[in-house]
């Protein structure tokens, strides 16, 4: 816990009663439940009437930075964890080298409200242009201003500059499917996102509430990602997910929409349980208010049936291998059978298993009669309607793994909680043969679902590239890095996976005016990497550094995130965001 007014050593300003009320100076805030032993307040520059200066300040693990008015450092507090047997720091942080850690993030943030160069860098802008090598891009305040191969280009005074020298500059980079980025159990998962180079994310479960939710991130310390934000679920009776929105009618399916849109979501989340009836309700409505409606096609409609109807996004593939089987109508009628009969209320236990198996069978004869014609039939119908495909290869892939592989470094970023509910993974309560089928299934599945996104690239369907995140197997931040090899493992060139995760974001979002490529004019989120992702799209994560609405985020920045999001989901029911 933070000491309060004790340790609190700052000069006048803290404890002048109108900037407290005017809510410009903040204590900084540290809800990581991380002892604080002692404090050490640093100085750099003290002037009197210190309060006038200050005007921005960012707080990390361990204590704040504050800036003048010129982005100086003005002061800084810096808080050393104490060691406790219950509750030690992090392996390999002593208090030591978390202050060396502070300090060094503390003289990399020193820019964060100067303008910012980087120089000499080869810019893959993702327009679809070539990479450009020795570019230079000058950034004042959140935009872009200029991307010149010109010696001559004009740096503002007292620039940042960073040295891209040997380097390689992508826009940021949109999760365009994720849950638990609007959850308040899982605040770490922007950390995660912003650290490994994610600007930007599409949440697909959103509150019930969006107006609400966005009038509470105001006050959010943390860097986080801009979130385009989806309703809450809505679903049919007896809906997967318990917080969902249930839909029964074609009356409830419009005032659903209305509402929805009145409260500010950026899109209604359609769901595998909708009616017909409602569904296209939903649709019509949607189409009358302009407002997107996105997510799966529900079982009883087809996906042919979804893009005509206006559904701007179809996740997961659903209802596309079924789409792509010339026996399509059959399939769905026998699967409708084979439904009912497991769902039947008298259904005896063995009755029910061989429905199961049945089930499982269908499944796997929509993956054997894929048929080329059919599906590039229903592709030219997608281009024409302009229907998006979020395939998340990086869900269909988790649901191979069984159980989960638990070598992944990278796991340690996740809370107790979700870690249990990803070891348990998709199969845990099948009988060991039905588990060993669903694996054989999930993997037929998976390669099916490759070879449909590589022809839907060639057919020129429009491709976001999502996660799902928070569903086992789907790193919140490290797993957009995932899915764009599995894109290219697909087929798709690095240049056009890279696309699917920034350019075609922007443009499904109707914001391609100011995101999405490296362009004068446009935000400036990008992100500089190592290595060339274009000779292998797995650069993508040698990421040196981020830049978030015009701010610096160099690696020792991120990698305090990182430190700061694995304590966060050290503590216990911080993170038990569901996944859908
Ligand atoms: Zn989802």
């Amino acid at each position: 816990m933070w000491n309060q007014e004790s340790s609190w050593n700052t000069g006048d300003s803290a404890h002048n009663p109108s900037m407290s009320a005017m809510g410009i100076f903040r204590q900084p805030t540290n809800s990581s439940g991380v002892r604080v032993s002692h404090e050490l307040t640093m100085r750099l520059r003290f002037r009197p009437g210190l309060n006038r200066w200050i005007r921005d300040w960012v707080v990390l693990e361990w204590g704040a930075v504050y800036l003048d008015r010129q982005g100086e450092i003005e002061m800084a507090r810096i808080l050393v964890p104490s060691i406790t047997p219950e509750r030690p720091v992090r392996r390999g942080h002593s208090p030591f080298s978390v202050y060396l850690i502070f300090l060094v993030a503390l003289f990399s943030v020193r820019g964060w409200s100067q303008s910012l160069v980087i120089k000499d860098v080869t810019v893959i802008d993702a327009t679809g242009r070539a990479a450009e090598p020795h570019s230079t891009v000058v950034i004042d305040g959140d935009h872009i201003v200029a991307v010149s191969r010109s010696k001559k280009t004009h740096l503002p005074q007292n620039a940042v500059i960073v040295d891209g020298t040997g380097k390689f500059l992508i826009p940021g980079l949109w999760d365009m499917h994720v849950h638990g980025a609007s959850d308040t159990r899982a605040p770490w998962s922007h950390l995660l996102f912003v650290a490994n180079g994610v600007v930007g994310v599409r949440d697909m479960s959103g509150p019930p509430d969006a107006n609400a939710w966005r009038a509470t991130q105001a006050s959010n310390p943390d860097p986080s990602p801009t979130i385009y934000l989806g309703s809450p679920i809505v679903d049919g009776p007896n809906p997967a997910w318990p917080d969902s929105i249930v839909v029964a009618n074609e009356a409830q399916g419009r005032e659903v929409v209305d509402q929805l849109q009145q409260r500010g979501a950026d899109f209604i989340k359609v769901y595998s349980g909708l009616s017909r009836n409602a569904y296209f309700a939903i649709a019509d409505e949607a189409k009358k208010r302009d407002i997107p409606f996105e997510g799966h096609v529900p079982d009883a409609v087809t996906a042919a049936e979804a893009s005509g109807a206006g559904q701007k996004s179809i996740e997961h593939l659903t209802q596309v291998a079924e789409g792509c089987s010339k026996e399509e109508k059959t399939i769905a009628a026998e699967r409708q059978r084979l439904e009912a009969s497991f769902r039947a209320p008298d259904a005896t236990m063995p009755q029910k298993i061989a429905a199961g198996q049945n089930i499982i069978r269908l499944n796997f004869h929509v993956v054997e009669s894929f048929d080329e014609a059919t599906a590039q039939s229903l592709f030219a119908q997608f281009v024409k309607n302009g229907t998006w495909q979020t395939p998340t290869l990086t869900l269909l892939q988790g649901q191979i793994d069984d159980p989960l592989s638990t070598n992944d470094p990278r796991l340690q970023y996740l809370s107790k909680e979700v870690r249990a509910k990803w070891d348990a993974g998709y199969y845990s309560h099948f009988p060991p043969p039905a588990r060993a089928a669903m694996v054989q299934l999930a993997k037929a599945e998976f390669d099916e679902s490759k070879k449909i996104v590589a022809l839907m690239y060639r057919m020129g369907v429009p491709i976001l590239a999502g996660t799902d995140t928070m569903n086992p197997h789907c790193l919140p931040g490290f797993g957009i890095h995932d899915e764009l090899a599995f894109l290219v493992d697909a087929g798709l060139p690095p240049l056009a996976a890279l696309q699917a995760a920034t350019r075609n974001a922007a443009q499904f979002m109707g914001q391609q005016s100011r995101r999405g490529t490296i362009e004068v004019g446009k935000t400036a989120d990008l992100v500089l990497l190592d290595k060339d992702p274009l000779a292998d799209i797995h650069n993508t994560s040698s990421i040196q550094a981020v830049v978030l609405n015009g701010k610096l985020f160099p690696r020792a920045v991120l990698d305090a995130m990182l430190t700061k999001a694995q304590t966060l989901a050290g503590i216990p029911d911080a993170a038990a965001a569901p996944g859908k």
